[in-house]
């Protein structure tokens, strides 16, 4: 259940609130810790007789209890009526701000690639460089990443473009390692309901990026956010990265109206990935250009210097003059980039850097 404070409710109110609802077994989450508006309460079994959200009605320090508050309060429109930030970095994401682009390769595979296409991306106008570490790969034999050594690599590219980076994490006891580089934590589609990975990665101080399993309906995905944010995140991105269909022309099939369709459930950020949803790098920048011109608040593309010898998605990897072009359509129609769109690293962005 959702409990609206009335506007005069103090912190006071908020603590009495709070502790009522342990008693019932319930654990009271605020929209705001400085100043509550609304508190959920969240636990198994809320409330089954109607008894507590009866009670605090009563309360003159409550303004109205949301029993009907659907299976995720914490990632809901219940606890959240607007659309609201998530902070990565300097970078901010959603919020009803400009959309953000995240670039970079599949994976890491060299210091001259990553550095190549993080420099491309800064002058892009990206916020965040993407760039898996440990990859999660459908064959034992395929290239697994560069793991520890990827982090370094992507550490130095951060130090040199001042971009954020998101880099997923595929299992709990790597959390710890992988949080240490990465500014946002990416949970990958096939680990999506692996609920010990997103306890774990919830719990680690990052922001979370988590993207759509390949077959998982809107409830399940924000079931992931809400065992995130339930875990402590400070911030969870949704990521639609296309679903499993029958035909074989495209990889996946972006759900767009998914992806729109979860923005009026959520105030999470959603952003897209045209690169996974299509496996074709012809159809990745029409496809980005579809999602931010329907208010989408970011898109994330992978970039190879040299695609079609990328040791993983070569196919749908733009190259660094795609890019280019991508920015240049993003701007052609109209979307204005959110900082910081620049190659230019600057002293407050240097302050950051000096921090991590
Ligand atoms: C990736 O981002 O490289 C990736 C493996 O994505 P997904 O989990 O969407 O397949
Ligand atoms: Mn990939």
């Amino acid at each position: 259940m959702i409990v609206v404070l009335h506007p005069s409710a103090d912190a006071a109110a908020a603590r009495e609130i709070g502790s009522i609802a342990r008693k019932a077994g319930l654990r009271s989450v605020p929209d705001d810790p400085a100043k509550p508006r609304r508190l959920a309460l969240v636990g198994a079994a809320p409330d089954p007789g109607g008894a507590l959200a009866a009670e605090l009605e009563q309360r003159p320090d409550v303004a109205a209890v949301i029993r009907d508050e659907g299976p995720a309060p914490l990632a809901s429109r219940h606890f959240r009526p607007e659309p609201a930030p998530v902070m990565v970095g300097p970078t901010s994401i959603g919020g009803g701000g400009p959309p953000v682009l995240a670039a970079g390769p599949c994976a890491v595979e060299s210091r001259d690639q990553l550095l190549a296409v993080a420099h491309a991306a800064a002058r892009a106008g990206a916020s965040l460089l993407r760039g898996g570490a440990f990859k999660p790969r459908t064959s034992p034999y395929a290239f697994q990443g560069l793991g520890p050594e990827a982090l370094r690599l992507l550490a130095e590219a951060r130090r040199e473009t001042g971009l954020p980076i998101v880099t997923e994490v595929l299992a709990p006891e790597q959390v710890e390692l992988v949080a240490e580089t990465a500014d946002m934590l990416q949970i990958g589609a096939r680990n999506m309901q692996n609920f010990a990975l997103l306890a774990a990665a919830g719990a680690a101080g990052r922001p979370v990026m988590v993207k759509r399993g390949m077959h998982a309906t809107l409830d399940e995905w924000l079931l992931a956010a809400e065992y995130l944010l339930a875990s402590g995140a400070p911030g969870v991105v949704l990521c639609e990265r296309g679903l499993r269909h029958f035909d074989s022309r495209t990889r996946n099939i972006l759900d767009l109206a998914g992806a729109l369709a979860v923005r009026e459930l959520s105030h999470l950020p959603v952003i897209i990935d045209p690169s996974h949803a299509t496996g074709r790098r012809d159809l990745v920048t029409p496809l980005a250009l579809a999602g931010l011109a329907a208010g989408l608040d970011g898109v994330i593309v992978e970039v190879h210097p040299e695609p079609d010898a990328a040791l993983s998605d070569g196919p749908q990897s733009l190259d660094l003059d795609a890019l280019a072009a991508m920015a240049d359509g993003i701007r052609g129609i109209g979307a204005r980039l959110a900082a910081p769109a620049s190659a230019v690293v600057t002293p407050g962005i240097q302050g950051w850097i000096s921090s991590r």
